[in-house]
């Protein structure tokens, strides 16, 4: 094409982010039937029964307040001082005893993702995960140049399908030298499913079973848990990092940490790729490899924001504060998607098994045209390759018990012809 030089990897179709899309078309929805006649169920933030943006009140006073110093100066590319302490004692509740932690601070769960996909696979490879996921996954696996393949999520009982993953493993591993299994959980998104501590056993199992099979190959292992703090309680909730114990020498633990949710700062673009080292060296070769790699894409990240992050989990009284702020939000969101889930059971909507958090999923054959039916009585959702993701998160409780008759009644009519 004439006047046009990208390389031929940049050239892609232009394709509208779909989950922005479909808000694009609720907000116009909003604007032309007003806000009580249409459901928009489309975004992942959490708005509150006013439709209102729901922000923790501390993370709101500490943001109003902050010196400019802190707002506008760069961070250290490695994160400012007590970075790394902070993440931990918002995962775990204190700094680990277990491993040797180092955190690489990114922009938000999504740099995180970015850095293990380009630093934990090779050209051309695979990126493993589940195949009900976040629709970025793929696009991260693509823009650096790596794929993304799954593996069924659900077994026909409904729970956690260990033996597609073992066989999806087993024969990525025969194909690949390096492998990157990547798990969203607790309150996967966009299922709502959360792993239990058994399943977590097994998959753990899996990994040593296949380490000592493939002893010349890597596995790194990578929880994306951007949702822990909207399942169960903080002690449920962590026992899946108990399950990571006896890793073989050729496996490496890392976790995505976004403050996306836990700290409600989306558009404060702050998180961490997490590893949980095994040896110091392990953990210290982490944290050079991210570094360079952060240096070379984003430099460093808002500092403000770390700044939060320290200076919550840093200060007991203000943890206790914030922590209190986030089970009220996380509760409202709960009962918010128990409201939806129980009423599709009695309208006999079918649902993937939910448990908490932000969204549930309903598999259908023709999530587009059922979407657009959709569209016409008002209801946004947002399709995605196996069905649609409805978003308890964003909509309030008397919305949840009115859509999942709206929906089984669409997705009827998209299967008729
Ligand atoms: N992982 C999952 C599964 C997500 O749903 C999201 C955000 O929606 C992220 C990671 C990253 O979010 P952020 O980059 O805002 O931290």
């Amino acid at each position: 094409m004439k006047y046009l030089t990208l390389a031929g990897h940049a050239e892609r179709e232009y394709a509208p982010d779909k989950i922005f899309a479909a808000s694009q078309k609720a907000k116009a929805a909003i604007a032309q039937f007003g806000g009580d006649a249409v459901i928009n169920s489309t975004l992942g933030e959490c708005l509150d029964e006013d439709g209102k943006l729901m922000v923790l009140p501390t993370v709101e006073r500490m943001i109003r307040t902050m010196p400019v110093e802190e707002i506008c100066s760069y961070a250290p590319i490695g994160g400012i001082p007590g970075f790394n302490e902070a993440v931990q004692i918002s995962l775990f509740g204190q700094a680990s005893q277990r491993f040797f932690v180092e955190s690489a601070p990114t922009p938000g769960g999504c740099g995180a993702l970015r850095h293990a996909v380009w630093n934990f696979l090779e050209n051309g490879d695979a990126m493993l995960t589940t195949d009900w996921f976040w629709g970025p996954y793929r696009n991260i696996c693509e823009e650096h140049g790596r794929r993304l393949e799954t593996f069924p999520m659900f077994d026909e009982e409904d729970r956690f399908n260990c033996g597609a993953l073992e066989q999806a493993l087993g024969g990525l591993l025969e194909r690949q030298n390096q492998v990157l299994l990547v798990l969203n959980t607790p309150a996967n998104n966009p299922t709502g499913y959360s792993m239990t501590p058994e399943e977590m056993d097994r998959v753990v199992e899996m990994i040593r079973r296949f380490g000592a099979l493939y002893p010349d190959k890597k596995i790194t292992f990578c929880l994306d848990v951007s949702y822990i703090d909207f399942d169960d309680t903080f002690e449920n909730t962590r026992r899946i990092f108990d399950c990571i114990r006896d890793m073989p020498e050729n496996a490496m633990t890392l976790v995505v940490f976004s403050m996306s949710k836990s700290y409600t700062m989306c558009g404060m673009r702050c998180g961490a790729l997490v590893c949980l080292g095994e040896t110091k060296e392990a953990a210290e070769r982490f944290k050079a490899a991210m570094s360079y790699s952060s240096r070379s894409v984003w430099s460093n990240v808002v500092r403000m924001a770390q700044r939060i992050l320290v200076d919550i989990n840093l200060n007991p009284e203000v943890k206790r504060q914030a922590d209190a702020e986030r089970e009220k939000f996380r509760d409202l969101i709960s009962r918010r998607g128990e409201t939806f889930y129980g009423e599709a059971k009695r309208v006999g909507l079918k649902c993937c098994p939910y448990k908490h958090g932000y969204f549930i999923a309903i598999p259908c054959k023709n999530p587009a045209k059922a979407a657009e039916i959709l569209c016409g009585d008002n209801v946004f959702v947002v399709p995605q390759a196996r069905g649609l993701r409805f978003s308890p998160c964003a909509v309030t409780t008397e919305k949840c018990l009115r859509a999942p008759e709206i929906i089984r009644r669409a997705i009827e009519k998209s299967e008729e012809e």
